[in-house]
């Protein structure tokens, strides 16, 4: 299936000069939708993975149906502040300063094999920081799993010991 087709490049936004990948476009058509998710998970069913991570806000959109796809659970990395239990935190650099994620302390159990997903990989911040919450807590990285990847930003540069799939390329 042509999954580019499915999603829209908005020019100048956020702001000028940017091209933003809109992955709801593909999310509006169930059954492309459901197939991206289906080989999303396909990939995660090989590394066999014990449980899927992913960032907010988009990481839940793939990650969770990837999860009730393969019945294992779903764990949520957020903002720092936004989740009410015991966390551990990562800094990550933006363009202009730094935010902080952060993931339960007793989410992951050492040893297990862990997804992580998210809708897009650009730089590559997001998905090293949410590494380093997932190795912290004794997890094993199996594989990173993404709709889309910007190759010409090089965030698979870094990542070169995690087995990394993408079901597009821009
Ligand atoms: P990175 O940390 O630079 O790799 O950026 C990836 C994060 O930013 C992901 O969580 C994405 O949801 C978001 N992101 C960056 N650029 C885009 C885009 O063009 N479309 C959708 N999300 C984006």
């Amino acid at each position: 299936m042509d999954f580019k087709e499915h999603i829209t490049v908005v020019e100048d936004y956020p702001k000028p000069g940017i091209r933003f990948k809109d992955i709801t476009t593909l999310m509006q058509e169930g059954k492309v939708y459901k197939q991206a998710i289906n080989e999303m998970a396909e990939f995660a069913r090989k590394q066999n993975a014990d449980v899927i991570v992913g960032p907010e806000a988009r990481g839940f959109v793939v990650g969770c149906p990837i999860a009730y796809e393969l019945e294992k659970g779903f764990v949520p990395v957020r903002k720092k502040g936004k989740l009410p239990r015991e966390t551990i935190d990562a800094d990550y650099g933006l363009e202009y300063g730094s935010d902080s994620l952060s993931i339960h302390k007793d989410a992951i159990k050492p040893g297990q094999r862990v997804i992580i997903t998210d809708d897009l990989l650009a730089t590559g911040g997001t998905v090293k920081a949410t590494v380093k919450l997932v190795e912290e807590l004794g997890g094993i990285v199996a594989g990173l799993a993404f709709m889309i990847e910007l190759t010409y930003l090089e965030g698979r540069s870094g990542l070169d010991q995690y087995e990394l799939f993408s079901l597009v390329d821009f």
